[in-house]
């Protein structure tokens, strides 16, 4: 699994990340705030964007949706309940499912609620694991539950 973190230098202090198959250089992009920013990172390392899953709802995490799908034909993941402020969801995906990139990585869908009743955190295994937490984890602790969310559940 080859992952590329990208800064995109906003105030929320946001991360982009590309998700890209070792073999055939098909690609993920996790909660696209600037699409062109993804796009670009994408062509510069060779990689075909095929798929774009939100993490949850929030605007700073589906904000480069529309660019990437214009510019890729991406399709667009995310979890059930966030359909009413996601347009364009292709498919909808909760806890156990798996999002197959290209022929070797496949990442776990983990139910997260709590930051959002939507949110959906993303396991990646194997040699190199990694987890996109999304807004579960901030660098000071646990996802705060301000903008819909709810502090018992998370
Ligand atoms: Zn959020």
């Amino acid at each position: 699994m080859l992952v590329e973190r990208i800064w995109v230098g906003n105030t929320g202090r946001n991360f982009n990340y590309l998700v890209a198959c070792p073999a055939g250089g098909e690609a993920l992009v996790v909660d696209p705030y600037d699409g062109a920013q993804c796009v670009a990172a994408a062509k510069a390392n060779g990689w075909r964007i095929a798929q774009i899953v939100n993490i949850h709802e929030h605007s700073d995490h589906i904000a480069g949706n529309a660019t990437v799908v214009a510019a890729t034909g991406a399709k667009v993941l995310a979890h059930a309940q966030a359909a009413a402020r996601i347009t364009g969801i292709d498919r909808t995906i909760g806890h156990g499912d798996v999002v197959a990139v290209g022929s070797s990585v496949r990442l776990e869908v983990l139910a997260t609620p709590g930051h959002t009743p939507a949110h959906v955190c993303l396991l990646g295994s194997g040699a190199a694991p990694a987890l996109f937490s999304g807004d579960t984890l901030f660098n000071a602790g646990a996802g705060n539950c301000r903008a819909g969310g709810d502090p018992a559940i998370l």
